[in-house]
């Protein structure tokens, strides 16, 4: 069993990256971002109020956003491992992550961060706009994501490095050849 979680800027392709290892490695993906779509998706009580949250680029209750993907994650322990994307995202979350993990008898084996620069990200979530069409993918909430990324998300990097669970992979560059270098990196801890 391997886990791994994708880590990076909104935009940085970790979506994309997730569905090729997904694949290579029979890996389940686990993207809290679409478990929230899914739910809003359904017009649930949760759904609509996460979609007003999610329209101004802001981040998702700690509490409610690890219950769902707890029971995500309860639903597939057995398979080959996990591809966990979007999550944890804040350090309150790395916290409750980590507990979790334990309490189920789980352990990440690697965080992996793709890197990015804000304006190529940018750059490619305007251009996912109009293929998508995701409400949360405009100029305005793009620049509020980066904010929360940059306060909320970007410190729990160090607290991985610190477990010694994190590398990084540049972002800038074909997909195929991002891919490459994830799977070697994979490859490593079996
Ligand atoms: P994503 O698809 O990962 O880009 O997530 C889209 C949006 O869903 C984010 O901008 C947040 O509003 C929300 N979201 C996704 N994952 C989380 C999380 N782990 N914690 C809080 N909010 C989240």
């Amino acid at each position: 069993m391997i886990n791994i979680a994708l880590f990076g800027v909104p935009g940085a392709g970790k979506g994309t990256q997730a569905q090729l290892l997904k694949e290579h490695f029979n890996l389940c993906h686990i993207s809290t971002g679409e478990l929230i779509r899914q739910e809003i998706r359904g017009g649930t009580e949760l759904g609509k109020k996460a979609k007003a949250i999610i329209d101004r680029g802001e981040l998702l209750d700690d509490a409610i956003i690890s219950d769902m993907f707890k029971s995500e994650l309860k639903k597939n322990i057995g398979g080959n491992g996990f591809l966990f994307d979007g999550y944890p995202r804040t350090l309150k979350q790395a916290e409750i992550f980590d507990n979790m993990l334990k309490e189920l008898g789980l352990k990440l084996d690697c965080m992996v961060e793709i890197l990015l620069s804000e304006e190529e990200s940018t750059k490619r979530i305007l251009k996912r706009a109009e293929i998508e069409g995701r409400s949360d993918d405009n100029p305005e909430t793009v620049k509020a994501r980066f904010e929360e990324y940059r306060g909320k998300t970007a410190p729990i990097a160090d607290h991985y490095k610190k477990l010694g669970l994190y590398k990084s992979v540049d972002g800038f560059g074909k997909i195929e050849d991002i891919q490459k270098k994830i799977v070697e990196i994979i490859e490593t801890l079996r």
